[in-house]
């Protein structure tokens, strides 16, 4: 599958035994519909996410299409305060988070930062950075 930002092929992660999609270029993440969900760890977790999602009408962000069926994917708000602004397939494909994005979402859903998928998240994330710049492990 390839990017939906840079169009480059993304790395197939494994993230808690599932399988996620993720641009090195960019450092975005692809979701397929319903991985989210598996990634939150209660019921309660799961359904508030539905009540943090609002499909928004105009945004200035550039949209992108969708890695899947192409076709140029919606913007959603998460959270109340709408900051973080991430890009849903009308088709229900899956979701694409920016660079930092998934951890935020997770964060304000769980509303907890020290969440088991945040530490993977962020984990996964520092391995690749320090592993850029030679030793920098702690
Ligand atoms: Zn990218
Ligand atoms: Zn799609």
């Amino acid at each position: 599958m390839n990017c939906p930002v840079c169009k480059e092929p993304m790395l197939v992660l494994e993230l808690d035994k599932i399988e996620i999609d993720h641009c090195i270029n960019c450092g975005g993440i692809w979701l397929d519909n319903g991985e989210l969900e598996l990634l939150l760890e209660t019921k309660e977790e799961r359904n508030r996410l539905k009540d943090l999602f609002k499909e928004a009408e105009s945004v200035k962000e550039r949209s992108y299409s969708c890695p899947i069926c192409g076709k140029r994917m919606s913007k959603v708000f998460v959270g109340e305060e709408k900051k973080i602004i991430i890009d849903k397939c009308k088709k229900n494909h899956g979701l694409w988070f920016d660079q930092g994005e998934l951890q935020k979402v997770v964060e304000i859903d769980t509303g907890n930062s020290n969440s088991k998928i945040i530490k993977l998240l962020n984990q996964m994330f520092e391995n690749k950075l320090s592993s850029n710049n030679d030793g920098g492990n702690k």
